[in-house]
This record gives structure tokens, C-alpha cells and sequence, in this order.
């Protein structure tokens, strides 16, 4: 039944991929991933990996094979999965309990089941205010460019790489582009970067009008983009901008959430008070679907007039949302993270990462840049240091092959954002440990090597 070759055919045939997938799938096998132990996998035909992006799109923040989340999960589900939202459950309960008390200022967590589905969440509950307390101005929402939020149309709407996008067209009205903040690659003048990054958004901002904006929706650190680290500055001035047009903060944590950059929370390095906090991937390290949608009290308030109303809020039911595995798998992720303390050991292991990355700079031209904070890192390629004109995407795509083909799995930048599709991504378990970290910068340093000469 199990035969490799009879899977591989079968998916092969059947399974709808992502279509540059089916293309490198022309000339290899597609990659079946069977087994998963701490930081390492295994494929269908027994190769090892060192997986340095945690499932790919940097998700498994406590690693593979945790018997206890499968525990939490399994007992839950033989007591009982699933009511609908309209009643709660004990793990839901206490999670967001455990989970706000991690986010001072934050109360109240929605559940639902993906990334996408969070921040959606956030765009109608704009729309929301926007409609009940400001006569329908305040509706639009501001988005960065190179910033993604996922793959419904209104995350695709807020999502800053019009490559990927526009396909998809016409988008939602009412979101609008402020320019990105990659120092590396800065559009704006000015003693300091940060600053003007941020004034820039304010550009924008005066010239749609502040009373139709109700809020701005940013990663606290690109992930997709470019693992793009905020300048100095940035954030103070962005909030300070927001706060004084009556702009609301959502910030998106999917990827940043729960220990990656080697804080609870990406946002909290930078001292900014959130209206909206948006995470999903490692809220249960993929164990199990769950999102939450995490607001102030004082949001709370606004919609608290609503029950009344046959269209409000607290008819907004997604029908898994909050399912009680959920937030079973996310007690347990949550558990392990504080006793294995995986916070500090993100942060501790981050410096040796990014240290072995400058280290591989000073060897290597084709590094122009390397970013990143906690276990989450960048490394963009150039094909010139002093122009710094990108690498082709290629060679890109040739380091990221040589990693694999070495047994170190990484990532890149999103390929759909041209020009900007040069920088690998590493985002490895939270649990690394400074061996794994050096086995990874060792390799993509051969890699590097071999593919740039
Ligand atoms: N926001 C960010 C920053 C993401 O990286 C992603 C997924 N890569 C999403 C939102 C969407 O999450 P999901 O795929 O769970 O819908």
C-alpha cells in the first residue's frame, strides 16, 4: 500500500501544487516530506534534512514530533472538538487568558483557523468602526508594499507585491500602498532613515485624507518581503504618526508570533501599542489550525452596542473557528516554550546566526545584506556589492537547490516580487541549538560558494 514510487506517482498525477512546484517537478520528484523529529525531517525515500524554515514557511516554532501536543490534541478530541463559537471551551479559555497576559494592553482573542482569516478578522472590524462611530469615513486601510497577509481577497488587497496580486484583479477598494522601509534598498532621504521612512507614510496619509483612514496594517518585521528589520526609529515615529490621525495599528505577527524573533511578539522590541495583533503560525507550531485576532478592551467596547443589530460583529461566526483542539495544541505549544524557556534561546541563537551570516559576508561578494532578530534571518544576494543590483533570480534559486541537494532545507524571498527576489530566509525551530545553527551558515556558505564562484 505504501509503496514510495505508487505516493510519488499519485501525487505526481492528483495533487494541485503550487504551480512553480509542478515546474521544478518536470525535472525532479516532488519532495514528500514522511517523518519530522526536533529540527530534522526525513523525505519518502529516506533522505535527512536539516530543516532551517520550520515546515517551510518558518511555522513549527517548537520543532517536529511533540508527542504532548498530539496528547493535548488527542485527548481533547475524545472529550469533545467541536460546538460552534457560540459556546466556549476550557482550553479556549485558558489560552487566551495565558495569551493576553503576554500582551499588556491586549484582552480579547478571536479564534479562527488560519493567518488570512485573522487578519480579515481586523479589515471588518475597520469597516465596522468605520460605519458605527465615524458615518462610514474612516474605512480605508493603509498596507505596506512588500508586505504580505495572505490569500483571501482582502488580505490579498492589503498585500504589497502587485506581481502576485494583480492576477488576482480587481482587488478590494478602499486599501492603500505605503512605501516599504528596507534600509538596504531606501527610497527616502534623510539624516534618518526611520524617520523618513515614516514620514513617507504620512505622505500618504495627508494626501488620501486622515478621516478616511482607519487603520494600517504592517508586519513588525517583513517576513516574505525579505525578513526586513524596521530602521531605528521606525516604529516610534510610525505610531506617533497613527496616533495622531486616528489611525488604528494592526499589526500582523504570523510569522513573527510567538517566540521567532526572540521576543513573545515582534512589535515588542519596538515599544508599540497595537490596536490589533494578528498571529496563526506559531500559535499551535502547526499542530493544529487555529488564528487569533487579538484587541484592546477599549475595541471591545465599540462593538458592545452590536448585539441588536441582525448584521453585527457578534454574528461574524466561522463555523471551525475555535474549534477546542485549537487552542489545546496552543496551551501545550505555549507550555513547552516557557519551560523550555525557547523565547531566550531564539534571541541567544539568533546572535550566533547572524554572526556566522556576517562572517560568510565578509567572505562571500554576492552577500550584500544580511538582517534579522532572533532566529529569523536574511541574507540578500547581489550580483554587484557597490551597485547593488540584485542577483539574478536564478543563482538565487541555485543556492537555495545546493542547500536542499546538501541536506539543509532554507527559503526565499516571495519569487513573485520582482527585482526584490534575491534574499534567503531562515527561520529554523526555536529549539536550534549552536551546532545546528553552524551546520546551516556552513552550508549555505558552500552553497554560496559553489553557485558564485
Ligand atoms: N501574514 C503573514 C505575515 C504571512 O506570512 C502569512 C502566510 N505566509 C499570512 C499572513 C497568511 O497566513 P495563512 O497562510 O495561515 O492564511
Amino acid at each position: 500500500l505504501n509503496d514510495p514510487q505508487s505516493i510519488i506517482d499519485a501525487d505526481r498525477a492528483h495533487v494541485w501544487h503550487h504551480l512553480i512546484q509542478h515546474k521544478a517537478f518536470e525535472t525532479a520528484a516532488p519532495r514528500i516530506i514522511v517523518e519530522g523529529k526536533g529540527l530534522r525531517v526525513w523525505d519518502i525515500a529516506g533522505k535527512e534534512y536539516l530543516d532551517a524554515v520550520s515546515g517551510g514557511v518558518w511555522t513549527v516554532n517548537v520543532g517536529y514530533g511533540r508527542a504532548s501536543i498530539a496528547d493535548a490534541v488527542r485527548d481533547q478530541l475524545v472529550r469533545l472538538n467541536y460546538f460552534a463559537n457560540t459556546a466556549g471551551s476550557i482550553p479556549g479559555a485558558l489560552f487566551a487568558e495565558r495569551l493576553t497576559a503576554k500582551m499588556p494592553g491586549l484582552t480579547r482573542v478571536y479564534f479562527s483557523n488560519s493567518g488570512s482569516e485573522a487578519n480579515e478578522k481586523v479589515f471588518k472590524m475597520v469597516r465596522q468602526i468605520a460605519h458605527r462611530h465615524h458615518g462610514g469615513r474612516k474605512s480605508k486601510i493603509l498596507y505596506r508594499e512588500r508586505d504580505y497577509h495572505g490569500t483571501t481577497f482582502g488580505a490579498l488587497s492589503a498585500s504589497g507585491q502587485n506581481e502576485r496580486t494583480a492576477q488576482y484583479g480587481p482587488l478590494l477598494p478602499g486599501f492603500v500602498a505605503v512605501p516599504h522601509a528596507l534600509e538596504y534598498r531606501r527610497q527616502q532621504r534623510g539624516a534618518n532613515y526611520g524617520e523618513a521612512a515614516a514620514d513617507a507614510i504620512e505622505e500618504v496619509i495627508l494626501r488620501e485624507g486622515p478621516d478616511t483612514i482607519g487603520a494600517i496594517c504592517l508586519e513588525p518585521i517583513t517576513a516574505g518581503g525579505g525578513v526586513i528589520t524596521p530602521p531605528d526609529g521606525y516604529w516610534q515615529r510610525v505610531e506617533e504618526i497613527c496616533r495622531r490621525h486616528g489611525i488604528l495599528i494592526h499589526i500582523d505577527e504570523v510569522v513573527c508570533g510567538l517566540g521567532r524573533t526572540g521576543a513573545w511578539f515582534g512589535y515588542q522590541h519596538y515599544g508599540v501599542r497595537p490596536d490589533f495583533v494578528t498571529m496563526a503560525k506559531g500559535v499551535a507550531s502547526g499542530y493544529a489550525a487555529i488564528s487569533c485576532t487579538v484587541t484592546s478592551e477599549a475595541i471591545f467596547e465599540l462593538f458592545k452596542d452590536a448585539p441588536d443589530d441582525p448584521l453585527s460583529h457578534f454574528r461574524d461566526i466561522s463555523t471551525f473557528g475555535g474549534c477546542a483542539s485549537g487552542p489545546a495544541a496552543a496551551l501545550e505549544n505555549l507550555r513547552i516554550i516557557e519551560d523550555e524557556r525557547l523565547v531566550e534561546n531564539s534571541a541567544r541563537q539568533g546572535e550566533r546566526l547572524i554572526a556566522n551570516l556576517r562572517a560568510l559576508q565578509d567572505k562571500h561578494p554576492a552577500i550584500g545584506d544580511v538582517r534579522g532578530k532572533g532566529l529569523f534571518a536574511g541574507v540578500e544576494l547581489v550580483a554587484d556589492r557597490q551597485s547593488r543590483e540584485p542577483a539574478d533570480e536564478k543563482l538565487v534559486q541555485a543556492v537555495v537547490a545546493e542547500c536542499g541537494a546538501q541536506g539543509v532545507i532554507i527559503g526565499s524571498t516571495n519569487r513573485s516580487i520582482t527585482g526584490f527576489n534575491n534574499t534567503l530566509c531562515l527561520a529554523p525551530a526555536l529549539i536550534a541549538t549552536p551546532d545546528d545553527i553552524d551546520a546551516i551558515t556552513e552550508t549555505i556558505g558552500r552553497a554560496i560558494g559553489r553557485v558564485f564562484g
